[in-house]
């Protein structure tokens, strides 16, 4: 760490001056690193360069908004041209109705599909009106799920985060048995269960099949609506996890990439549930931010879809992502190293397992956290940047080339924090 500040004196002084006017000097509590974070100056292809001097390649991509790299030319282009067009319009427009268009034929529960600011508002928005349209309080989430910055890390003890005001019960995740037990004397109350199909933010942790076709048998059974939050397992299909796996819920929550590299959110559903919003009608539900339908957004997010987000562009990313995990799991696991990755396709996380027997002492969460911030130094030594908490997303800059030398830095990374710890 001693290095590291020797190494970045102009993003330390930088840090230093935001702390003046933002708390912890950043506006964005996830991407703080420690002990200060660097400041990047700009970003270029699959690159970031900091105010150093220093050059990185990606591996963060913006935690799986940053799909396109820093500066796809089919994006460039048509936000260039609708530039030309107006800023903000403050009208309903073709480009908005193309983009919903194109998300209710991708995702199979999609009938209907309104816009927002982010991933969080999205499923703010769908909680709220899952409640309203099962007129009941409760919301089923589960243990160190994340659906965003006011919705984040239930049953985690090191938590300190803020929630928004729901009646959440807490479920375990795969645990369908577990679950039914949970909620047994509040069947009647559950208005809504909201789970991601992989755990993000709580460590990359695949929802098995039964246990999301279980979610789906119990909310048909208690009246629940059942949504899923794609924010970020929608890049693994052209219809996120619930086509892969043909699991369809209720409502879907989208956020990250489909605006195209501009703040974005979605959320969409049943028509029934969705057409509470229909403006026609005197009793509809208002919902109505202001840069719901930004020309910029739309734009990027409708060229996005429509070009770059093929399925045959996914499957490629993600297949690079699934060789780059099995090859490093088994690297670790041949040489009984303990250390995995976890994910699936293009999103992964790093996990450092400093012990076997499957208790959680303090020390050997204090380990796993040392263990995560050596290998985030080690591989910024060699030129790559990914987030400080372990996430590794990949994006469409990258070359199999690339991520096959990353892979190779990757595996030299651990070698070297098992090295230092012995
Ligand atoms: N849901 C999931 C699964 C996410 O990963 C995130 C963001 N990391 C969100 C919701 C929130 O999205 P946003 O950051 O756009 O508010």
């Amino acid at each position: 760490q001693t290095e590291y500040a020797q190494r970045n004196p102009r993003s330390y002084e930088a840090w230093q001056e935001a702390t003046l006017s933002l708390p912890g000097g950043g506006t964005r509590s996830s991407i703080f690193v420690h002990p200060f974070p660097l400041f990047i100056e700009r970003g270029e292809g699959k690159w970031v360069f900091d105010l150093d001097g220093h050059q990185y390649q990606d591996f963060v991509s913006d935690f799986t908004s940053g799909i396109y790299g820093k500066s796809n030319p089919i994006l460039k282009d048509a936000i260039t041209r609708a530039l030309d067009n107006g800023l903000q319009l403050g009208a309903h427009t073709k480009t908005e109705s193309l983009l919903a268009s194109e998300l209710c034929a991708r995702f199979p529960s999609i009938d209907l599909v309104r816009f927002a600011n982010s991933g969080t508002e999205a499923n703010i928005l769908a909680i709220s009106i899952g409640l309203e349209y099962t007129r009941r309080k409760k919301v089923v989430v589960f243990k160190g799920g994340y659906h965003g910055s006011v919705l984040s890390h239930f049953g985690e003890d090191d938590g300190g985060d803020l929630k928004v005001p729901y009646d959440f019960l807490v479920c375990p995740y795969n645990d369908i048995s577990g679950t039914r037990d949970a909620i047994e004397q509040h069947k009647d109350d559950i208005g809504v269960i909201l789970v991601e199909p992989m755990l993000g933010a709580g460590g990359c942790h695949p929802g098995t099949p039964d246990f999301l076709q279980g979610l789906r048998d119990l909310a048909d059974e208690i009246g629940a609506v059942l949504i899923f939050d794609e924010v970020q397992t929608a890049r693994l299909s052209t219809g996120g996890r619930q086509k892969i796996l043909g699991i369809t819920p209720d409502m879907t929550t989208l956020g990250k990439f489909f605006g195209g590299g501009f703040a974005f959110g979605a959320f969409g559903g049943k028509r029934e549930i969705m057409s509470l919003f229909d403006a026609r009608h005197p009793q509809s539900i208002a919902h109505g931010s202001t840069f719901n339908n930004s020309p910029l957004t739309m734009i990027a997010g409708l060229t996005a879809v429509q070009k770059i987000l093929t399925q045959e562009n996914l499957d490629k990313l993600n297949q690079m992502g699934d060789e780059f995990r099995e090859n490093v799991n088994l690297h670790t696991s041949q040489n009984a190293i303990p250390f995995s990755i976890t994910g699936l396709g293009s999103i992964n996380q790093v996990h450092f397992h400093p012990s076997t027997d499957g208790s959680q002492t303090q020390s050997q969460t204090q380990m796993r956290k040392e263990g995560l911030d050596l290998f985030y130094f080690k591989l910024l030594e060699k030129g790559y940047w990914i987030s400080q908490r372990g996430l590794i997303s990949l994006n469409f800059e990258m070359t199999r080339e690339d991520v096959k030398a990353f892979e190779k830095a990757v595996i030299d990374s651990i070698d070297q924090v098992y090295a230092c710890r012995t």
